[in-house]
């Protein structure tokens, strides 16, 4: 692994709200073929990395880097067309499209096709947005509108948007967060499904520890906007200082 370069490194960043820093010197790389899981407590500042690394927010100090280019300052978009995929913790889907309609545009948007966002949006790319349909498991409910889907239904959708781009990389921000258990499950065979069938690494944010030592081959525990601990899932599970911090919670 570490003869490998990492497909996504951060490298000493921070980013302050006001007086209050939220991420603090943050430091990881993510590695072909890992699947790296983030937890912390709320506030932690998990999602506020996320968007360091996918450039919804620039960080104040420190550097960003995909694929062995910095990106650092780049928008979205545009680590988006260099292979970033991502989904969000809140939701992100046209509630009044279809579900068939919502991956049509993603892969328009990935194209750089928006000339075609209004009018041809139906007709193109149909039959590869019904596959993306397919592999999350939503075929059946591809003509249904977004807005209409049950939570997890709308999760998977996220996740068939997020690959929409062909991403090289997939950060998933708690894509199991709101499910039930059998949801959870099948949400994660999913990705898991996914991940070594294209070779896609994943980072993901996680609340729920099962989740997270069934699926991760690491686990990154930020705490108070610090990386408290980085390793494999049995020594972080065993370490001392993750327990405190998540002292009541049993994993
Ligand atoms: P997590 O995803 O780990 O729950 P967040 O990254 O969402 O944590 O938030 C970390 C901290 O930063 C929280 O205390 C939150 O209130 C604060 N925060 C996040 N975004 C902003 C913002 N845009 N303005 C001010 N404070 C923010
Ligand atoms: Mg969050």
């Amino acid at each position: 692994m570490s003869l490998a370069s990492p497909v996504l490194e951060a490298k000493g960043v921070t980013k302050s709200f006001g007086a209050f820093t939220a991420v603090r010197n943050v430091s990881l790389a993510v590695y072909p073929q890992e699947v790296v899981a983030i937890i912390g407590p709320n506030g932690a500042g998990k999602t506020t990395l996320f968007d360091l690394l996918t450039g919804r927010k620039a960080p104040d100090s420190g550097e960003v880097s995909l694929f062995g280019r910095v990106v650092t300052h780049e928008p979205p978009w545009r680590r988006v067309h260099r292979g970033l995929g991502r989904s969000f913790q809140v939701s992100s889907v046209f509630p009044t499209l279809t579900a068939l309609e919502n991956v049509q545009i993603g892969i328009l948007l990935a194209r750089k096709q928006t000339f075609q966002l209004f009018g041809q949006a139906s007709l193109a790319h149909r039959a590869q947005a019904a596959a993306l349909l397919d592999q999350v498991g939503l075929r059946d409910r591809m003509d249904r509108l977004a807005g209409e889907l049950s939570y997890g239904d709308q999760r998977a959708l996220e996740l068939a948007v997020a690959l929409s781009s062909r991403p090289k990389v997939l950060l998933l921000d708690e894509p199991t967060a709101g499910m039930g258990g059998e949801e959870t499950d099948e949400c994660l065979s999913r990705v898991k499904a996914i991940a070594a069938a294209e070779s896609i690494p994943v980072l993901f944010i996680e609340h729920d520890m099962s989740v997270v030592f069934s699926f991760a081959t690491r686990v990154i525990v930020l705490v108070a906007g610090e990386v408290l601990v980085n390793g494999a899932p049995a020594v972080v599970r065993a370490d001392e200082r993750v327990r405190e911090a998540y002292f009541g919670e049993s994993f």
